[in-house]
């Protein structure tokens, strides 16, 4: 591995956007900065692989309108040209058919959903994305505030599976208050009524590409292949870094690895610190994408609100950037969340793919296993936090009773759901509390980095 310059005032661990935008926004202000990455690649969840003769995300990604500091670093970053955003069509499969969901008219047409509870619906909707203080709800079940008040049609045929399928055996905890911060970010996408969605020409690639030639560019040392295995302490300071047998010592010390990998590493030192972090507990995601001669539908993304399928939305990735730019090939992603305990954890590739495919046809009858060119299968173990009931009560600060050491990971991005443009104001709020002026950074109605800092 790769020695440490001497001079290096801060060594951030873990090279996904979260590191590297802290290093970015810490190099910007004159420190001298190194990153560690485990993996071979850096970028974490935004990594890419060749298909078509272009690249695709292994988890579907797209922007939002309202993702200020994104479109900040994008610019910063001289790649705003490559930025677009474009009307996505949005559907729900339920009983037996899939229904457009994309505007009020969709609503009326909506026939599992009674017409007092599409009355229901609209308000209550309106109610969590415009009005609703999420501090008012971080007790409240997000479940049964919506049977009650979205009503019951509303919550069956639509909430419920919905949760499920994003939280599995957690559903039931999810507060209110992640609602508030989810419906905040969808509803700011829209625009008299359709929503827009963002994409960079060349996929997310793009972005971590530039930010990599910029990172370098001001001396930045990137150091792949670095997991970091053990913190060494002596009294409240990490004295060094045990990476694959070498040590590596710096001023201060940045963590923006998952959480989960983070605690062991504390339990004999800072028994407490550690208690605190491994209170943030993370769930899995794999996304199926298929490779097709023909395209499955219309819609972009299609919600399956039906017991008994493997996945819980089908992502129509080239109804959103044409079959073109991958040489014709169309594209979908199955995505599925679950927890680390369930079955499909440990289910081979083939299984997955197998069942997946399987199930198609019951949502797409003229989809046929002829259709497919390839079949590619991604599957990460932290894909997001299980933020359940009170969940700021588990959200560890930034600064530490271990002096140089902060942290900064998704574990921060609460009430919002975790996204690539709230780990760059996490990594803002995060430089700040190391004395590294970001006031710079745009901010609009993320409430993310806002607990912990
Ligand atoms: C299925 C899915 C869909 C998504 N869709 C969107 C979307 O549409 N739009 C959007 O904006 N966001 C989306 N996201 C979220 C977005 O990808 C994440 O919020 C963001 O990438 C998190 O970045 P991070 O740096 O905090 O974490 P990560 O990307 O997980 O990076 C952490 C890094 O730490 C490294 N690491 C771990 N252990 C060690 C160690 N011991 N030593 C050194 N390094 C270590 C890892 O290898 C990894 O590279 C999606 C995520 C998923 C999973």
């Amino acid at each position: 591995m790769e020695a440490l310059r001497e001079d290096t005032d801060l060594v951030i661990v873990g090279g996904g956007i979260t590191g590297l935008a802290s290093a970015y926004l810490a190099a910007k202000a004159g420190k001298k900065v190194a990153v560690l990455e485990a993996g071979e690649r850096f970028g974490g969840l935004l990594n890419t692989f060749e298909i078509g003769g272009n690249k695709l995300e292994f988890y579907y990604h797209h922007f939002f309108m309202h993702d200020a500091e994104l479109n900040w670093l994008i610019k910063d970053l001289g790649i705003a040209d490559q930025l677009f955003f474009k009307k996505t069509s949005m559907g729900v499969y339920t009983e037996g058919k899939i229904y457009d969901f994309n505007s009020p008219k969709d609503l009326l047409k909506f026939k599992p959903i009674s017409w007092v509870d599409k009355f229901k619906f609209g308000l209550s909707t309106i109610f969590l994305g415009k009005v609703a203080q999420w501090e008012k709800y971080e007790g409240v079940s997000a479940m049964e505030w919506l049977r009650k008040w979205a009503g019951k049609s509303t919550a069956k045929s639509l909430w419920e599976p919905l949760l499920k399928v994003k939280f599995g055996p957690f559903a039931n905890q999810v507060p209110l208050a992640w609602m508030v911060g989810r419906m905040r970010q969808r509803m700011g996408s829209r625009k008299g009524g359709d929503e827009r969605l963002g994409y960079l020409t060349g996929s997310l690639d793009t972005l971590l590409q530039a930010l990599l030639k910029a990172l370098a560019d001001m001396n930045v040392q990137l150091i792949n292949n670095a997991r970091v295995d053990e913190i060494i302490t002596e009294g409240n300071k990490i004295q060094s870094l045990k990476v694959q047998g070498a040590h590596i010592s710096a001023k201060d010390y940045l963590m923006t690895l998952p959480s989960n990998y983070l605690y062991p590493m504390l339990a004999k030192g800072f028994p407490a610190l550690s208690q605190q972090i491994s209170r943030v507990q993370y769930f899995g995601a794999m996304c199926v994408i298929l490779e097709m001669t023909k395209p499955l539908s219309e819609i972009y993304w299609l919600n399956i609100a039906s017991e008994g399928f493997p996945f819980g939305g089908v992502i129509e990735h080239t109804n959103f950037i044409p079959a073109s730019e991958y040489a014709g090939s169309h594209i979908a992603y199955l995505s599925r969340y679950f927890a680390h305990e369930e079955a499909i954890a440990t289910m081979t590739e083939e299984e997955i793919k197998k069942d997946m495919v399987s199930k198609l046809k019951v949502i797409y009858p003229a989809f046929s296993e002829a259709d497919l060119k390839n079949i590619h299968l991604f599957k990460t173990m932290t894909a997001a936090t299980v933020c359940d009931m009170n969940f700021s009560n588990k959200i560890p600060n930034c600064k530490t009773e271990i002096e140089n050491m902060y942290l900064a990971s998704m574990s921060h991005v609460y009430p919002d759901e975790r996204s690539t443009n709230n780990s760059i104001r996490v990594a803002a709020e995060a430089c700040r509390v190391m004395g590294i002026e970001t006031d710079y950074v745009p901010a609009n109605q993320s409430l993310a980095g806002k607990i912990g800092f």
